[in-house]
Parts: C-alpha cells; sequence; structure tokens
C-alpha cells in the first residue's frame, strides 16, 4: 500500500474496533489502481457521523447533513462519509435526502462510474462489484448501473464524464456515451459553479482535445453557458496543438477562439460565474493577445503589459500561429530584462520634482509630462537620472 494510505490505516481500525466497518472509497482508491499519485484519500464507514464523533476525540462538522466528518488525527485530516443512498432526486440535481445505511455495497452502487465505486479495506484488498478494475484495465468510462437513468437521477455525472475522459484519457463506453446524447438536456438543470469546475478540470487534462471533442459530438456543448451559437468556432479548437496551456491561457483561448469582443468578455466568463479576479487577468490577456497578433513586442509594450501577461499573451500567441513558443518567449523575456525601469515607481523624477522645478501647481500637465519622459527613459532617449532628465526636459526643446 503506499504511504498516504497507510498512515490512514489506523483510522480504519479504530472504526473496526468500535465495531464499524471502514474503507478506503473514491477517486483515491481509482487512482491507486491506475498507478496515479494520490492526493488525499476518502474513508466510507458503516458508523453514522454521531457515531464517528464518538469514536474519534477531534472532529469538525463539514457536510454532516451528508453524512461527512472531518476526522483530525495528528497533523492529518480524513473525511469520514457514512455510508449512503440518494434514492430520491429532486428536480435532477440534489438528492432530496440522503439516507445513511449499514451495507457497503449498496453505497458503492450509488457512485457515478464503476472505476469510482471500488473500495479497499485497511489489508489493500479491493472490493469491486462493479468490476471497476477491469473498467480501468481497459480504459473505459461506465456507468454504474443504467446509465441513462445515473445521468437522469443526477446530470452533473455527465460533465465529470468528459472531464474524466480529460484526466484519464479513457475513452466512454457505448452505452454511457448514446445515454450522453440522450441525457444532455438534463445539464441546463445543473448550478452553473458545478458545471464550471468539472469544465476547468476537463480544460486542464492532458487528454482535454478528445474530452472538448466529445462535448461538441454528444451535444453537451450546447448547455454550457454561451456555447450553444458556437459550435463551429468550437471546433477549431480542437486543431490546435494546446500543449501546456495554464487554466487562464485555457480560457483567454477559448473567448479568442469563439470570437468573443473585449467588451464581451466580462458577460461571458460572468455566465460562466467565474469569480472576478479571474475574469480580470483573462480579459488582461486577451487584449495582448490580440496586439500581440498585429504587432510585435517594442519595448514599450512589454513594458506596459508586464513579463508575466506578456508571456501569457505570447504562449497563446504562438499557440493560434501553430508554432513552438519557446524560442519566441526566451526573446521576449530577453528583451523584458533589457528595460531600463520596470515600473513608473522607478523614474527618478516623479510629480513633485516637477511642480518644483516649472512653479507650477498639479494638474494634467504633470501626468502628460511624466508620461513623455517614462516613453523617453524606455527607448534610451535620456538616462534614468534627475538631473539628466531634467536637463533633457528644459534644454531640449521639451517644454
Ligand atoms: P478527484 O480525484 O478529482 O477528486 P473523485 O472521483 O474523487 O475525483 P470527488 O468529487 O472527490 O471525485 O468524489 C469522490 C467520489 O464520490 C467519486 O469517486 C464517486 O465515487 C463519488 N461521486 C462524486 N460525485 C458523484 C456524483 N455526482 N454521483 C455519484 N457519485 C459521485
Ligand atoms: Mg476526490
Amino acid at each position: 500500500m503506499m504511504p498516504i494510505f497507510l498512515s490512514a490505516v489506523p483510522v480504519l481500525k479504530k472504526m473496526e474496533d468500535a465495531g464499524f466497518e471502514a474503507y478506503f472509497v473514491g477517486g483515491s482508491v481509482r487512482d491507486f489502481v491506475l498507478g496515479k499519485e494520490v492526493a488525499d484519500v476518502d474513508i466510507a464507514t458503516s458508523a453514522t457521523p454521531q457515531e464517528v464523533k464518538q469514536i474519534f476525540p477531534k472532529t469538525v462538522d463539514v457536510g454532516i447533513e451528508h453524512g461527512t466528518v472531518v476526522v483530525i488525527w495528528g497533523k492529518d485530516t480524513y473525511e469520514v462519509t457514512t455510508f449512503r443512498t440518494e434514492s430520491e432526486y429532486i428536480d435532477f440535481r440534489r438528492p432530496a435526502e440522503v439516507t445513511f445505511i449499514r451495507s457497503l455495497e449498496e453505497d458503492l452502487k450509488r457512485r457515478d462510474f464503476t472505476m469510482n465505486s471500488m473500495a479497499m479495506d485497511k489489508e489493500g484488498r479491493l472490493i469491486d462489484p462493479f468490476s471497476g478494475r477491469e473498467a480501468i484495465q481497459n480504459k473505459i468510462i461506465e456507468t454504474v448501473g443504467s446509465a441513462s437513468e445515473r445521468f437522469h437521477e443526477d446530470a452533473l455525472r455527465m460533465m465529470r464524464a468528459a472531464r474524466f475522459v480529460s484526466q484519464l484519457s479513457f475513452t466512454v463506453e457505448r452505452n454511457t456515451y448514446q445515454a450522453l446524447i440522450e441525457n444532455a438536456p438534463m445539464l441546463a438543470k445543473i448550478a452553473v459553479e458545478r458545471i464550471t469546475a468539472e469544465f476547468e478540470k476537463l480544460l486542464l487534462g492532458e487528454n482535454r482535445c478528445p474530452a472538448l471533442k466529445l462535448l461538441i459530438d454528444t451535444g453537451l456543448y450546447q448547455y454550457l453557458p454561451h456555447l450553444r451559437e458556437n459550435k463551429a468556432p468550437l471546433t477549431k479548437l480542437l486543431e490546435l496543438e494546446l500543449g501546456s496551456l495554464s487554466l487562464i491561457e485555457m480560457w483567454t483561448l477559448l473567448l479568442y477562439i469563439l470570437g468573443i469582443k473585449q467588451e464581451e468578455a466580462e458577460v461571458f466568463l460572468k455566465q460562466w460565474k467565474l469569480p472576478v479576479k479571474k475574469i480580470k487577468a483573462v480579459k488582461g490577456i486577451l487584449s495582448w493577445l490580440r496586439f500581440r497578433l498585429q504587432s510585435a513586442w517594442s519595448l514599450e509594450s512589454v513594458y506596459e503589459a508586464k513579463l508575466a501577461q506578456a508571456i501569457h499573451a505570447e504562449k497563446l500567441y504562438n499557440t493560434v500561429k501553430g508554432q513552438p513558443a519557446a524560442l519566441s518567449i526566451e526573446a521576449l523575456k530577453q528583451l523584458y530584462d533589457t528595460l531600463v525601469i520596470k515600473d513608473r515607481q522607478e523614474l527618478k523624477v516623479g510629480g513633485y520634482d516637477l511642480m518644483e522645478w516649472e512653479k507650477r501647481r498639479g494638474g494634467l500637465w504633470v501626468k502628460e509630462k511624466l508620461d513623455s519622459i517614462e516613453k523617453a527613459v524606455l527607448n534610451g532617449e535620456v538616462q534614468n537620472e534627475k538631473e539628466t532628465i531634467r536637463e533633457w526636459l528644459y534644454k531640449c526643446n521639451q517644454n
């Protein structure tokens, strides 16, 4: 067993000693079987949340109504969730009520895909009633039970299928695929934030192009914010070599490919319920990408964009052009390195100097003069020294 599971074994033992069953479940078991690194382990138990709280002295109620209690164990924390079913669904979104049960198998049965429906005991033995291991060996995503029913119960599972295609490079089993097509419209019932969370994982996955293709081919894209009317441009995205683009770069590329205008970007991203900070970052990069498609970098533009934003834009420029980025990013960095100042703060002359020199009160003229000084310093027309700038200003027809 991997160390991350081993350190949780005492937690399972303690629950068993108290007379309950406890297992590792969910994504951690899937990733273990896949031979991938496991970030955190989930534990499922026959003990009710109250019983879990009696067993462990230190716990936190996080999602107690869903049966989850966080157990604090030394310096580690574990999410311990009571076996449950979610039989009744209201409006295809959320189970009307969670019923706690004592049977592991019933708990595994309500899980979305067979690869996610395995459990592992403290000895490292796999409990796999739905052949999740086989699905993993065959690199297949298939629902536990009737795909149509499972997607009808909770339409988010369709987005989860697509993001697992992206993350794991698996393919969707035939019946499950057919059910995606049939149930795609159900996605409209799901809260956008939950869709976005899955979509962002999809955008970051290694296999993102086939996952995007799946969204297009199954019709799921039609129920994603602002994509319905954009099938053709979306398809263009598949032709690009996306290499190592980051999340904000992927969002920016999406906006660019869809031909979203600068002033429409905010509305688009707000529909996806992205946080303000991310929206701002994407808008900035988008505008520099459009700049870059018109012109090469100059001292002034790289200064204004700042290095990080310029690199994002340059990566995307190369993606759009279908050319490798390494060299041009190196050149961009070198250009940035040659900047005499990286920020206006570094100018050796400020507004107060100008007012004193000219014995004038502040006003727009100060900003205008500082702008021209900044530009001259950047372009090497004058050295960034107070006296030199003063001489340059008043002895060389600068007024
Ligand atoms: P990740 O590695 O990205 O966390 P995960 O499979 O662990 O992937 P989680 O959202 O953490 O995803 O969910 C944990 C487990 O809960 C899943 O493996 C699955 O068994 C079950 N699960 C999660 N979401 C659903 C859902 N919508 N319907 C049914 N089961 C679900
Ligand atoms: Mg998980």
